[in-house]
């Protein structure tokens, strides 16, 4: 054995982040990390204690899943090798220096102190020394599609596959998305990136792959959309701030987007509500609206509520969906997709697209904003519309017999029509001054979304 760690955990040391160093030899090929705890149930729900592994260089890995019970002790196994490793952490030659095992408490309920124990082995195969990739060489980017003509393109922004929490492996997660007739998905697993290299060689041209991370804090979840780089998502009191975070993705080049803002928080979703002070939204730009069906935990319309308030404030903020799908879904779900108006078939293009605004989220229907001011200025959902009288026109296909379509401005209905039949459109004029923004939502007989258009935006 390497070298051994044990401790005792009260419900003072939730989220934090504890680190145990070590210093690996040379000529280690593979390295095991055998992390026990207990209990990892209580009364009041568990105990969720996760790792995360740096080697010399950075990132080497996380588990971002429940710790199964072994032996009456949540048990977390991480074997890490020069060509294999356990889901969620990077196989690659293990370089001699000062590694670190960090526990992250996401979550230590007050019954009672929680033991712990590590014990790390390594062994050395001499044929293996040397080999293989390292593990932070720069992935690329999966090709160009062959797509190469603009056009509506669907998919999914936000999933996790068994390199986080989720049940199923990164194929049967992509014949998942490739099943639902998307023609791009989005792999962004828990606090890493060690399943996006298999994850690129799925892409083809009637198929994208899309990189990302879901960084699952202690106090809310965001999306580094095409990113192939982790994101150290620790935030210190007194260091680190969230802001500071989402300066560094967008500096990256990948596009932060707040995830599921307003679902259900601790101790039931630990973490999973949005309560940063300083991004509410602060710099972020984008935020998924419509996480997993429509009626999930997440609280959607809450969701597009907030949206809502943050465009009122000024914010000029765009709107995503995601199914953070983590396994097959087990009832027909109506699940939301994004309708990205893109140059082309390619992550940069998606991106830039969503950055813009040019997208809707749907359910089923087709649906599309325009509009034309007095000046002749022509613009889509996303753009602006100079400060003048416009006319607006929505267009739907495809709605249910029961459908309503709501012209929303300023978060207020401005107009409300029923939109049953195959097709339909609906023209109305905007005078100078009557809202800055303006969006179109398709809801059924029960009020539940079935699409929703990013604004349009007048004098802004
Ligand atoms: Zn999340
Ligand atoms: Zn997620």
């Amino acid at each position: 054995m390497l070298t051994h760690f044990s401790g005792v955990l009260t419900a003072a040391q939730i989220k934090q982040h504890i680190g145990h160093t070590f210093d690996l030899p040379t000529g280690i090929s593979s390295l095991s990390i055998h992390f026990t705890y207990s209990p990892g149930h209580v009364a009041g729900g568990i105990n969720m204690l996760t790792l995360t592994v740096l080697d010399p260089n950075g990132f080497r890995g996380a588990g971002h899943r429940h710790a199964p019970d072994i032996n009456g002790r949540a048990t977390h196994h991480v074997d890490i090798g020069v060509a294999t490793a356990t889901p969620g952490y990077i196989p690659g030659p293990l370089p001699a220096g000062t590694w670190t095992i960090q526990i992250d408490t996401h979550s230590v309920l007050s019954d009672a102190p929680v033991t712990y124990t590590i014990d790390i082995t390594g062994n050395n195969d001499s044929a293996m020394n040397g080999a293989g990739v390292p593990a932070h060489a720069l992935m690329p980017k999966p090709i160009a599609s062959a797509k190469q003509r603009s056009g509506w393109y669907r998919g999914d922004l936000h999933a996790h596959t068994t390199h986080s929490d989720a049940t199923w492996d990164v194929a049967a997660f992509a014949a998942f998305m490739r099943a639902r007739g998307l023609d791009f998905a989005t792999l962004s697993d828990h606090n890493t990136v060690s399943g996006l290299a298999e994850w690129d060689q799925l892409t083809s041209p009637d198929f994208l792959t899309i990189g990302a991370v879901e960084l699952t804090t202690f106090y809310g979840h965001c999306l580094a959309l095409g990113t192939r780089q982790w994101v150290d998502w620790r935030v210190q009191p007194g260091g680190r701030r969230m802001s500071d975070i989402a300066a560094e993705v967008a500096a990256s080049g990948a596009l932060f987007a707040i995830a599921h803002p307003t679902a259900v928080g601790d101790p039931i979703c630990t973490g999973c509500n949005w309560v940063y002070p300083d991004m509410q939204p602060g710099s972020s730009r984008g935020v998924e609206i419509w996480n997993s069906f429509w009626e999930s935990e997440s609280n959607n319309d809450d969701a597009v509520q907030r949206w809502y308030a943050w465009l009122n404030q000024g914010c000029r903020m765009v709107a995503t969906s995601g199914t953070d799908a983590h396994g097959p879904f087990t009832e027909e779900a109506e699940l939301g997709f994004d309708v990205v108006y893109a140059e082309r078939l390619t992550e940069d293009a998606i991106l830039q697209a969503i950055r813009q605004g040019h997208l809707y989220i749907s359910a089923g229907p087709a649906l599309e904003l325009t509009g034309v001011g007095a000046s002749g200025a022509t613009a889509m959902m996303g753009d602006s519309l100079p400060r003048e009288t416009a006319q607006l026109t929505a267009t739907w296909e495809n709605c249910a017999g029961d459908d309503r379509l709501v012209v929303i401005g300023n978060g207020r209905t401005v107009v409300e029509v029923a939109a049953a039949g195959v097709k339909g459109s609906l023209k109305w004029s905007f005078d100078v001054g009557q809202a800055r923004w303006c969006t179109v939502e398709l809801r059924d007989c029960r009020n539940h979304l079935r699409a929703i258009t990013n604004p349009m935006f007048i004098g802004w």
